[in-house]
């Protein structure tokens, strides 16, 4: 049932409309911050980016507009749809919305609060409507169901069983022929039914068969408070490792200490920059910016700006970790290597790493920091400066 005059192949509505009562938090979910992003924002992204989905547009509650501009924020998108009293009405203005856009002949309909949708799972939505006009990821019961006695809550005590063979548990992204659904949506209306908390409720109200898909046990729903632990967990289990490396030079000048992994070290001459030049943390927090793919140093704290005139460098170190932080990341270890014949750093040595642990908020297990000397050839031979290496080990979550 191919159609011309419709302007999508195939669309997806996100529906974030809903007030999260249940969620434990302060502001609608789907606005909460989850592995440093907005909850409702892991799955519009996943979808946008979806090679089969021509355009994704979002049903938001009427008082969410700003908090919605700013969780959404370079992403497209489109004009919000704000959404009615139900779910039912909220997905059927964002049909209504794309009947008006000029339609579409397949829709996906996804909740804002299932962050961790895959592409696969789409991928077999979309072929199961080649045979029906709805498609639902769903998976198997396999736990004793019962049913609490009649009167017994909200200390409740076991009832009858319920038998679990034939039973499913239903996610989304659910999705459709377009036609069909909004159909089905404008006829249950004219019922005044609005007693459907999923899409292929209304669907089959009206007569049309639905195929269950295999769902994904990582496709939660965060709905109680605990569930954004366990969602974090799952975010980890998405995550990757990413490796930066860093390199710093400084000059000898005339002076009586260097600063070296955040430790002062009385010596001969001093180290000379613009910083407190400690190379060692120069070097790592490049290595831990190259891990998260965020630049240099120089680009952070450029070296003409005043402000950073004789700046303690563990301020720059604590900015990395920080941009680590904000990407829902963790640093798993570092490890520093300096470059010289003096000062000895192997009395340090244990200074240094506590402090570098202590920047970076990590065990002193996950900082390794090491010396070696160039058995006295080129300029760190020569004692003409210091250099130093480093390596940064990060886990970033999934995109
Ligand atoms: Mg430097």
């Amino acid at each position: 049932m191919s159609n011309q005059t419709t302007s999508f192949h195939t669309v997806v509505l996100v529906v974030a409309a809903g007030r999260g009562s249940r969620s434990g938090v302060d502001r609608p979910k789907q606005y909460c911050p989850l592995g440093g992003k907005p909850l409702v924002r892991w799955s519009l992204e996943r979808l946008l980016n979806h090679p089969a989905c021509d355009a994704v547009r979002v049903v938001i509650h009427a008082d969410d507009v700003a908090a919605y501009a700013e969780a959404t924020a370079g992403l497209a998108l489109g004009v919000p749809v704000i959404g009615g009293a139900t779910r039912q009405e909220s997905v059927r203005l964002g049909l209504e919305a794309i009947a008006a856009e000029g339609g579409a002949e397949r829709v996906l309909i996804h909740d804002a609060a299932r962050p961790f949708i895959t592409h696969e799972l789409v991928d077999r939505l979309l072929a199961a409507l080649n045979e029906t006009p709805g498609a639902t990821p769903a998976l198997r019961v396999v736990d004793t169901l019962c049913r609490e006695a009649e009167g017994t809550s909200p200390a409740p005590i076991q009832g009858d069983a319920v038998a679990r063979d034939r039973l499913w548990r239903v996610q989304t992204p659910q999705a459709f022929r377009f036609e069909p659904l909004l159909a089905a949506h404008r006829a249950t209306e004219a019922e005044g039914n609005e007693s459907f908390t999923d899409d292929t409720g209304v669907l089959r109200h009206q007569g049309h068969k639905v195929a269950l898909v295999e769902g994904d046990e990582r496709n939660i729903k965060v709905t109680l408070p605990q569930d954004w632990q366990r969602a974090g967990e799952i975010l980890m289990s998405m995550s990757s490792i990413r490796t930066g490396f860093g390199y710093d030079v400084h000059r000898f000048a005339a002076g009586d200490h260097v600063w070296l992994c955040g430790i002062e070290v009385p010596h001969t001459q001093t180290l000379a920059g613009h910083s407190d030049a400690d190379v060692g943390l120069h070097a790592l927090t490049d290595a831990i910016l190259g891990a998260i793919a965020e630049g240099d140093i120089g680009q952070h704290f450029p070296p003409s700006d005043p402000k950073w005139k004789g700046a303690p460098s563990w301020k720059f170190l604590d900015h990395a970790r920080a941009l680590v932080e904000a990407k829902g990341g963790v640093i798993e270890h570092v490890d520093v290597t300096l470059v010289c014949e003096r000062p000895k750093v192997g009395p340090h040595r244990p200074a240094m790493t506590a402090r570098i642990a202590e920047i970076l908020r990590l065990t002193p297990a996950r900082v390794s920091v090491k010396a070696t000397t160039t058995e006295r050839l080129g300029f760190t031979g020569r004692e003409e400066g210091i250099a130093a290496q480093a390596v940064a080990t990060v886990r970033l979550p999934a995109e």
